[in-house]
């Protein structure tokens, strides 16, 4: 016998957020096939990734770049994308996969 479908005042709405601050918990760095490596020698810190990583994981500190979290990285290349002088390169994961 087949389960009795839900009506539509029973199930959620779609793309709802119920918990404040639960972002953190989608560790989003688990979908990614390639990693941003930055050259830091062609890094004019102008900040632009920052601004358009849509995980918010390439960290600030002291108002200059910092690391990029690898657990929140979804590996989407828009920072590589839009760096005005290049200097992301994605690389495929399984470069570091095989330990090169
Ligand atoms: S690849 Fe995408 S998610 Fe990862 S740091 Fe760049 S913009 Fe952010
Ligand atoms: S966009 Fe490129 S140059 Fe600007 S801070 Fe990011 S890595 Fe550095």
């Amino acid at each position: 016998m087949k389960d009795k479908k839900k009506g539509a005042g029973e199930i959620p709405i779609g793309g709802m957020i119920t918990e404040a601050g639960s972002s953190a918990k989608f560790k989003t760095g688990s979908w990614k096939a390639q990693r941003p490596i930055i050259d830091e020698s062609k890094c004019i810190n102008c900040l632009i990734c920052v601004h358009y990583c849509p995980e918010d994981c390439i960290m600030t500190k002291d108002g200059k770049r910092g690391e990029i979290d690898l657990e929140y990285c979804k590996g989407c290349g828009i920072c590589a994308n839009q760096c005005p002088v290049k200097c992301i390169k994605m690389v495929p994961e399984n470069e570091f996969e095989n330990g090169k």
